[in-house]
């Protein structure tokens, strides 16, 4: 007997697919809900069952509460997986799907909450022990003398930070005490307006940190492991663009530390599924900075190195059972890496959908791709311009970034332009091939690039 009888993907794109495998492979039947322009999505015609819920608009579909129930519903699943953004942070449809008596695939709607608040996150994480960034503890007031000790005391640069944001909004960075007072009420304005929540706080800002995070499992039992880390520094206007794991340069022993925080942390707050821990890396010391209570859409480089499918244990967990692993289970097995392929121009970065002519999907040892896309597949302009997910394997990095280009270069994808030529040139960079490098240096090197 499967654990759920049937699932509910309340997502679309290439993490529907990944969540529709793992159900298959699993024996759970599948629900398909997707918009009116998603019908020829690959796990909509892969599911057991599609419910149309809603038009093109992300806001009457995919985020449309009232419609994924009563698809839900009316197909008899017992459970919801919702996948990487749209819904899936979103307390109050966590809420929502367990009053109407369904299971959410993720933590607790409180945990959601706790975590999507970030001067609650922090002050949960202080307390777990995990290492933050130095700042103010708790919420500024409205008081420009307060707040100009507080500036003093972090010491300059800071970085006033909404605790409703999201998505990169909602913050300011401030040099100079002169420019404090302004950036408070900058910041305060477009918190109110963009998050419904004028709650602000502030933290050093870290010049040049690296992005390092940690992926945890919980279950409902008590038990939480740690799988290592990812490093996403290669970001483009703070969008990852590549990752991989394990982070060049982590030894061994700071990653079983920062791991074993993150895992305390899990069990203080009764984590509950798949999780994130977000830091910054700078001079050797990890700082928080936020949780992602999610999958991620760079989950897959810590599954080839680790082997877990991190998706199957999610369901596992949110069925009730145990984690399939202890954390002595969990072993790092050479180097991955993943780019993202992004529908959009490989210089303007301007989105770019349409008609796929023609698809052909690398493959060999250690490639794995995540897509969903096909010869004659039309990218809709409503949603994100993920298209496909290339990830290399191999013995170590120097052999996984080898099998990334030529995974790269064999790739056909047309009738679109694609962001493959960034990754082709970026895959031969030196920088990008020694490794370690911080979160500015992406933008930097493309802005060297000479305009062809
Ligand atoms: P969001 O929830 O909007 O993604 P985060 O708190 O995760 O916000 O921060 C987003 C990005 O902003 C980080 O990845 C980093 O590039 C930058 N950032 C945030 N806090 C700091 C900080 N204290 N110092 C330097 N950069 C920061």
């Amino acid at each position: 007997m499967a654990v759920f009888d049937k699932i509910v993907i309340a997502n679309r794109g290439e993490i529907a697919l990944r969540i529709l495998r793992a159900c298959q492979a699993m024996g759970i039947k599948t629900v398909a809900v997707h918009s009116t322009v998603d019908r020829n999505l690959k796990h909509v015609a892969l599911a057991d069952e599609s419910v149309c819920i809603g038009p093109a608009a992300g806001a009457d579909s995919y985020l449309n509460i009232p419609a994924i129930i009563a698809a839900t519903e009316v197909t008899d699943a017992v459970a919801i997986h919702p996948g990487y953004g749209f819904l899936a942070e979103n307390a109050d449809f966590a809420e929502r799907v367990e009053q109407s008596g369904f299971v959410f695939i993720g933590p607790r709607a409180e945990t959601i909450r706790l975590m999507g608040d970030k001067v609650s996150a922090i002050r949960a994480m202080k307390k777990a022990g995990v290492p933050c960034v130095p700042g103010s503890d708790g919420p500024l007031p409205d008081d420009i003398q307060e707040n100009t000790s507080i500036a003093r005391a972090i010491g300059y640069p800071v970085i006033v930070k909404a605790a409703a944001g999201g998505g990169g909004r909602g913050m300011r960075v401030v040099h100079t005490e002169a420019h404090l007072a302004n950036a408070l009420q900058l910041t305060r304005q477009e918190a109110a307006s963009a998050f419904g929540d004028d709650t602000l706080y502030m933290e050093r800002f870290l010049e040049n940190p690296r992005h390092i995070e940690i992926q945890v499992l919980a279950d409902q039992h008590g038990n939480a492991i740690a799988l290592g880390e990812r490093d996403c520094s290669s970001q483009r206007r703070h969008q990852k663009v590549i990752e991989e794991a394990p982070a060049p340069g982590i030894s061994p022993k700071q990653r079983e530390k920062i791991g074993a925080a993150c895992v305390s942390a899990c069990k203080r707050i009764g984590y509950r599924g798949a999780g994130t821990f977000e830091f910054l890396y700078d001079d050797g010391e990890f700082y928080f900075i936020e949780m992602n209570t999610r999958l991620q859409v760079e989950h897959p480089v810590t599954e080839l190195i680790t082997g877990v499918d991190l998706v199957r244990e999610q369901i596992l967990v949110a069925a009730g059972e145990r984690l399939s692993y202890r954390q002595d289970d969990i072993r790092i097995r050479g180097h991955a890496i993943e780019c993202r392929i992004n529908a959009e121009h490989p210089e303007t970065f301007m989105p770019s959908p349409g008609l796929i002519e023609a698809f052909h999907a690398p493959g060999g040892p250690g490639i794995r791709i995540d897509s969903h896309v096909y010869d004659g597949y039309r990218v809709p302009p409503n949603y994100d311009s993920l298209i496909a997910k290339i990830i290399a394997h191999g013995e170590n990095r120097d052999i996984a970034i080898a099998r990334m280009r030529v995974a790269l270069d064999e790739l056909v994808l047309d009738g679109i332009r694609t962001n493959v030529p960034m990754h082709q040139w970026l895959l031969r960079d030196p920088g990008f091939i020694r490794g370690g490098f911080n979160i500015h240096y992406l933008e930097k090197r493309l802005a060297e690039r000479k305009p062809k």
